[in-house]
């Protein structure tokens, strides 16, 4: 690396660690409430799954001095944060799940501090990412969206799509962007009666602007609150990082410090609650054991809840929120280029498509001469092609879909990795999603406890689709279940 653009990244680093410090500092961590109130009783809790939200879960509730029993269905922790090792040439790993840590999540922020672990940056400072629309790419400078796409107001030419957007969305209020804001509240019903294209024609966007704000992947169903609210808990996200090894080493690291002993291979399949306690039958190979305890906490996702077999229903509503939730079907490719090409054309790897395909290069910042670029897509109807295609098949998919942004990917691709979400037997999609209405109408029955059941998970916090989710509501059923 150039001496100058080491400095350069040493000095952001360093100012990102000082303001990550300053964050760790004013964070309302649920910690000290939780180690103070050490019960009369030791209570009992069963914890179903160790994914990040379980794992945060099951370490508070240990050090609050309960009981607690963390059984998993895999034979590892993390769930969906999954770092593929051992595949590619040149000790070079993948992520399949999570990928990017924003300078705003706190709660990350706070686990990686607390293990020791590094963060490096996600993308290069310097070099263009790509935008590919109708057959056509062109580097993401300000006139990219007219090469692109026509029709654009003339108000809209010359915006780079960062800027488009911010122009529509510059009227919402900075409230939506807050972690405790009520979704129950009448006054964001406007926003979650349209979805996202709709609500970006009613604030006078042009089809051609809405097409270039929706490349990367598909929206067009998603409730236009939902939208507002990842890009409002966002807007202060400049930079994003990665964990300097690979993301599993947060789930890893957490499951290690908890001090409670996962179960592994433990599948509930059925969840008996009484006024006085709760059976939990959990498949281990050709067994089942049934596991007792004072409450539990379902820190797995509603696709997989709806599996469950549950003796003592919960409410409609809760029933309701549980059937319907949507879940978003992310595949992540991960394919092998022989070089890194992208570097000599002064481009950064990343590249949005109308594919709908969000690229980037995963390789930035590992060692070796080959590269890996991760593509996601994500929707019903890419599923359904690829889960009926033979292995090569697949792969030639992908790169058709990379090679809209990268037209050397045909000749580039050696080893390719799919992870295809919606098929994974114990995530049932990659993460929830939300369609008109149905954020404002379930706001307050999401995450409320039932009895002695209580629920945990991305899906059950405003960072839907984040780690950071995941992490606020281990915590924070820890903190309920401990003032129970
Ligand atoms: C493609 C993709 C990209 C992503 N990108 C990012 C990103 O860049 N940055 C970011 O911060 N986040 C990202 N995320 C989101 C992040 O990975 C999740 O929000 C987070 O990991 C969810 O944690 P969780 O604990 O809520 O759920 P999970 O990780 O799903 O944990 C639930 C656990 O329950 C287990 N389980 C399921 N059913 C049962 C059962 N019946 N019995 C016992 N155990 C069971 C599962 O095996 C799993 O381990 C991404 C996710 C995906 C899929």
């Amino acid at each position: 690396m150039p001496e100058s653009k080491r400095n350069r990244s040493a000095e952001s680093r360093r100012r990102f660690l000082k303001r990550t410090a300053a964050a760790i500092a004013g964070l309302p961590l649920y910690t000290a409430a939780v180690a103070r109130a050490a019960p009369a009783r030791r209570e009992s809790v069963l914890v179903v799954g160790a994914g990040l939200a379980g794992l945060v879960a099951a370490h508070r509730l240990r050090e609050a001095g309960k009981r607690v029993t963390l059984i998993e269905a895999r034979e590892r922790p993390g769930g969906r944060v999954r770092t593929l090792r051992g595949f590619f040439d040149e000790g070079i790993y993948g992520e399949l799940g999570a990928a990017r840590v924003a300078e705003t999540h706190e709660y990350v922020l706070h686990w990686i501090n607390d293990l020791r672990l590094a963060l490096v940056p996600f993308a290069p400072d310097s070099g263009s990412s790509v935008m590919a629309v109708g057959g056509k790419r062109a580097r993401s400078d300000v006139a990219a969206g007219e090469k692109l796409v026509a029709g654009l107001h003339p108000d809209e030419r010359n915006l780079p799509v960062p800027e488009l957007l911010r122009k529509y969305v510059s009227g919402v209020p900075d409230e939506l962007g807050a972690g405790d804001v009520n979704l129950a509240d009448p006054r964001w019903r406007a926003y979650d009666r349209l979805t996202w294209p709709a609500w970006l024609a009613s604030q006078g966007a042009s089809p051609a602007a809405i097409r270039l704000i929706m490349l990367g992947g598909d929206s067009s169903e998603f409730s236009a609150l939902f939208m507002l609210q990842q890009i409002m808990l966002h807007r202060d996200s400049r930079q994003y990082f990665k964990i300097d090894g690979g993301m599993d080493r947060l789930p890893r690291g957490i499951a290690a410090s908890a001090g409670v002993p996962i179960r592994y291979n433990c599948r509930l399949t059925k969840l008996e609650s009484t006024d006085r306690e709760v059976r939990a039958y959990c498949l281990n190979g050709g067994h089942t054991d049934v596991i007792a305890a004072d409450r539990a906490v379902l820190a797995l996702p509603y696709s997989m809840l709806r599996k469950v077999a549950l003796v003592s229903p919960f409410s409609p509503e809760k029933m309701e929120v549980i059937d319907r939730l949507t879940y978003f079907d992310a595949t992540r490719f991960l394919l092998q280029t022989a070089t890194r090409f992208w570097t000599i054309e002064g481009l950064n790897g990343s590249a949005r498509t109308d594919g709908p395909a969000d690229i980037w290069d995963m390789s930035f910042g590992q060692r070796g001469k080959t590269g890996l670029i991760s593509l996601t897509t994500g929707d019903d109807r890419i599923e359904d092609q690829l889960i009926k295609l033979p292995d090569t098949g697949q792969t030639a998919f992908g790169v058709r879909l990379a090679s809209a942004a990268f037209p050397a990917m045909t000749t580039q691709t050696g080893k390719s990795f799919l992870q295809i979400w919606g098929e994974d037997p114990f995530a049932g999609g990659a993460f929830s999603v939300f369609k008109p209405g149905e954020m404002t109408a379930w706001a307050e029955t999401m995450g409320k406890s039932e009895g002695r059941i209580h629920f945990a998970g991305e899906h059950l916090s405003p960072w839907n689709g984040w780690m950071e989710g995941a992490l606020w509501s281990g915590e924070r059923v820890a903190q309920e279940i401990i003032a129970a």
